[in-house]
């Protein structure tokens, strides 16, 4: 597998855009921050590294992660787009906590066998899922009792 930076600037040379130097440090930011950014966080994080590069660039070029696949947006039901690294990442599905927030990734080997003989059934095909199961985790649960 290519590594994401190659696989981004493949994208943008199909696009007819450049890999930027800006386009680049966004690109490290959010793969080092390894979990699940909203385009002000991540804008907060590029922010330290160069206050020259603007908010609506970080924006753009998420966007752009998004749509060349390196990134997924992921909702977490709180109003707030957040996106996740896609690009040579595992699968997981997730458990939200909606008083927290907190989002606990998780797989199920037999959850998945079961999605794949739900689509045979129905002569489907199988490209890609998202599941993201809403609740209270432990700590939340305690507060509330
Ligand atoms: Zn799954
Ligand atoms: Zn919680």
């Amino acid at each position: 597998m290519k590594p994401p930076e190659k696989a981004f600037s493949e994208y943008l040379a199909s696009r007819n855009l450049k890999m930027t130097p800006q386009r680049r440090l966004i690109l490290e930011t959010f793969i080092q921050a390894d979990g699940h950014l909203s385009s002000e966080e991540l804008y907060t994080q590029v922010k330290s590294k160069d206050p020259s590069v603007g908010q609506a660039t970080v924006y753009r070029t998420l966007k752009l992660f998004a749509d060349s696949g390196i990134a997924e947006a992921v909702d977490f039901g709180d109003g707030l787009l957040r996106y996740e690294l896609r690009y040579g990442q595992d699968h997981h599905d997730h458990l939200i906590c909606d008083e927290c927030g907190r989002n606990i990734e998780i797989v199920d080997p037999d959850i998945e066998r079961l999605q794949e003989e739900l689509a045979r059934r129905y002569d489907f095909v199988l490209r890609r899922h998202k599941m993201y199961l809403f609740g209270l985790c432990k700590e939340c649960r305690g507060k509330n009792q």
